[in-house]
């Protein structure tokens, strides 16, 4: 029987990895809906509704029903590629520019509450891993496997850092650490469903793993 795997954390602590690499070895779907607040973000930015760090959040909300996030099925590789409006924005979405304004966006309950409803509908099929802040707490408080990952902020940013150098990114460490530190702050005190545990999400401090020891975790985890 199929279930819903529910994984929570903290920002670039390598969930999306462990979540894609069980998918994969398990033949589920795997949705990232931190992508989808990346594509809103993205959107907000290219409509020109922030002003410094300031959101026109009047101007979004009112132009929500212009938003259209998707995911389509890369040929190559067989993972989800995020989609607004129709066009692949994987690569535009990634960068500082969207990774510094994503959280306050993510904090807006207009935003939760349409991305939300949307994943609730991917989830309507079993068969699903969905990684982000809120799954286990919110999106799917029933679901049968919940995963909570964290490790170290330093740790988080090193990774994120590696990552982006190796794209080809001009990127300055600090100022990764920055962005890591205030994500997770923004979204675990934001109003509307907050970055937290599930009571009874399995906790995995991934620190110190390697990526294959993380895949092994999560896929024992998945067959108990
Ligand atoms: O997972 P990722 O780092 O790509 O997510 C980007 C941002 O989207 C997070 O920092 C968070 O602000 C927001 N997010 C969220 N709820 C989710 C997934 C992501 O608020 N379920």
């Amino acid at each position: 029987k199929k279930i819903i795997v529910a994984i929570d954390g903290h920002s670039s602590c390598g969930k999306s990895t462990m979540a894609k690499a069980l998918a994969k070895e398990i033949g589920y779907i795997y949705v990232d809906t931190g992508a989808m607040y990346r594509a809103v973000t993205l959107f907000a930015l290219r409509r020109g509704f922030f002003h410094g760090s300031d959101i026109d959040a009047p101007a979004l909300e009112a132009a929500m029903g212009e938003v259209r996030v998707n995911f389509q099925l890369d040929a190559a590789t067989g993972l989800p590629l995020v989609c607004l409006n129709g066009e692949v924005v994987e690569n535009e979405i990634r960068g500082m520019e969207v990774s510094s304004r994503v959280s306050p966006i993510a904090a807006l309950p207009f935003v939760r509450i349409a991305m939300t409803r949307q994943q609730q509908e991917m989830g309507r099929e079993k068969g699903i891993v969905m990684d982000g802040r809120d799954i286990g707490t919110a999106v799917f408080p029933n679901a049968e496997l919940k995963v909570f990952v964290t490790a170290s902020a330093e740790v988080r940013a090193r990774r994120r850092y590696d990552e982006l150098i190796a794209k080809g990114q001009q990127v300055d460490f600090n100022e990764i650490l920055k962005n890591v530190e205030e994500r997770d702050y923004i979204d675990s005190h934001r109003e509307l469903n907050p970055l937290r545990q599930a009571d009874d999400a399995l906790v995995l401090d991934n620190s110190t793993l390697t990526r294959e020891e993380q895949s092994q975790w999560l896929l024992d985890a998945f067959k108990h």
